[in-house]
């Protein structure tokens, strides 16, 4: 059985009495669910986030690391300094870095390896840009972003791994896949694991869906069969979203 997962990646929003703040209202209108609930903070908040959800079963992860383990990597941030702090589980690939901090595949496939090195589980994101699926490449596309940067691993390291697939087109937008489009997309991230690797590794991994998932759309999203959760931005920064998104699953 697939862990559900709903995660908000709050991006560079919020300062740490927002935080708190919303940290404190999610908490309190969190409601029963089978999902798992994390929320990805900014750095300098992750610490007192921690604190915070200390009583609380929504987890806190990072929204990025860095592959080095210490050393001269001015603004950078290792996967032992997060463990330090309790977080044990980071956003790694998010379109965003990949778009504006020149995150390649091999920069990738770094992190990757250092995270499951270090048992920091993995949300790998990926996706095609709107250029991709107009020229019907978006099957190659997702394709080749696993294969260069997940599918040299051990088949047991994928216990560690958990995909957020996110067509760049729909991040932000307000654009969303429809959700035949994002289930036909999971089911070919299936068939792909099951050809590099087998059906069971496959059926173990947790698909999240990712771009401008609402309250409005989530459910007939999330009710999919290969849809096992969202990574979730804008609609994170509002509790009440939020918390109607968590309901959704
Ligand atoms: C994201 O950045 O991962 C994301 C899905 O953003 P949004 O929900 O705002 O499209």
């Amino acid at each position: 059985m697939r862990s559900k997962i709903v995660a908000g990646n709050w991006k560079m929003n919020k300062n740490m009495t927002e935080t708190e703040a919303l940290l404190a209202e999610l908490s309190a209108k969190l409601p029963d669910s089978d999902a798992e609930v994390m929320v990805a903070p900014t750095f300098v908040n992750l610490a007192v986030s921690v604190r915070n959800l200390e009583h609380s079963t929504i987890e806190v992860i990072a929204q990025n690391m860095h592959f080095a383990e210490s050393g001269a990597y001015t603004g950078e941030i290792s996967a032992d300094m997060l463990l330090d702090i309790g977080v044990d589980t980071a956003i790694i690939g998010h379109s965003e870095r990949r778009a504006y901090f020149g995150e390649t595949d091999e920069i990738l496939a770094k992190k990757v390896t250092t995270a499951l090195g270090k048992n920091i589980r993995v949300i790998f994101c990926f996706g095609e840009e709107l250029e991709d699926r107009k020229s019907d490449q978006h099957f190659s596309v997702v394709e080749s972003q696993l294969k260069n940067a997940l599918f040299s691993l051990e088949a047991s390291a994928w216990n560690h791994i958990v995909l957020a697939y996110e067509p760049v087109w729909a991040i932000g937008t307000g654009e969303t896949a429809s959700p035949e489009q994002a289930q036909e997309m999971h089911a070919f991230i299936r068939k792909t694991i099951t050809e590099a690797y087998d059906a069971a590794t496959a059926n173990k991994v947790s698909i999240l869906y990712g771009g401008s998932v609402k309250p409005g759309n989530a459910e007939e999203i999330f009710s999919k069969p290969d849809v096992d959760g969202g990574l979730i931005g804008g609609a994170s920064l509002v509790a009440d979203d939020f918390v109607a998104i968590i309901k959704s699953i």
